[in-house]
């Protein structure tokens, strides 16, 4: 791409793509159009213009790029929004849309830490050990995979209580969000005494703390990588992002 482009369609769902949206609004971008799911009942305004809902797969998303005419799509979903991110690459194929990709770079274990990386939800399920106390650090559609496991004491973290019971034999149920600070996560781990962390590898700096304090500890870390990334150009910051209209 050559030069600020005049039009920008985001695809959001992320704090990345939030500051984005302010990002291309301060530099003057004249129109910016924040495009969300609609999973959050009542989202933050993003700066510029938002829409809510589903395109209708590829083929909605592409009509929507031909009718608005946008200069780029950029992509700034979460990492694990995987279909919305293969739609986004073909949409942007069959309409000559320029794109590109805001994605956090993946959390990388150091020598010290003790991972064990799994492919899918799944996998993470079947490689928690009998008897093991695990604290299922994942969104709350992710934790009935794991009902199965009538073997394992579940510690399980909501920002809102759940309106049916959890689905599990014997767990305990937090209600709070995760820390930035990483005391505050080592006391959760000592109090419940978790044995284990399943999370997703999802990148960024708000849900790090825990895993800082499992390196402490010396604690497994069940840790689902991302799903493969669907091509295109991605960058890992919104600074990458911006040089790339240089
Ligand atoms: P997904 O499985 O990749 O997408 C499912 C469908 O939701 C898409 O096919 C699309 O419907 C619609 N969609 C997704 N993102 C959209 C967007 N930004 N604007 C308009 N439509 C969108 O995604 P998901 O995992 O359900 O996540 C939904 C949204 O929540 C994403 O935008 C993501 O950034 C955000 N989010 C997801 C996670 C996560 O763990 N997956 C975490 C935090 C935030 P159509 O095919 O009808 O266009």
């Amino acid at each position: 791409m050559r030069g600020i482009p005049s039009s920008a369609l985001i695809l959001g769902g992320t704090r990345e793509a939030a500051a984005l949206a302010a990002r291309l609004s301060d530099l003057g971008v004249p129109r910016v159009l924040t495009s969300l799911a609609g999973r959050t009942v009542s989202p933050e305004m993003p700066a510029g213009d938002l829409r809510i809902g589903g395109f209708g797969g590829v083929d909605g998303l592409a009509s929507f790029l031909r009718m608005e005419n946008f200069d780029v799509l950029i992509d700034a979903t979460h990492p694990f929004a995987a279909t919305i991110s293969q739609n986004a690459v073909e949409a942007s194929a069959l309409t000559g849309t320029p794109y590109l990709a805001l994605r956090r770079p993946e959390w990388q274990a150091a020598d010290c830490d003790n991972w064990l990386s799994v492919a899918s939800i799944r996998d993470a399920c079947d490689t928690i050990p009998a008897s093991a106390r695990a604290f299922l650090a994942l969104g709350r559609q992710h934790i009935g995979a794991f009902a199965a496991r009538d073997d394992v004491h579940f510690i399980v973290r909501m920002v809102d209580p759940p309106e049916t019971a959890l689905p599990f034999r014997s767990c305990d149920l937090v209600i709070g969000k995760p820390s930035a600070d990483v005391e505050t996560e080592a006391e959760l781990l000592e109090a419940y005494r978790i044995t284990h962390i399943v999370c997703r590898n999802s990148g960024g700096e708000g849900a790090y703390a825990k895993l800082l304090a499992a390196r402490d500890r010396g604690l497994p870390v069940i840790m689902i990588e991302r799903p493969p990334a669907p091509g295109g150009r991605s960058h890992p910051s919104i600074d990458a992002l911006l040089a790339a209209f240089n």
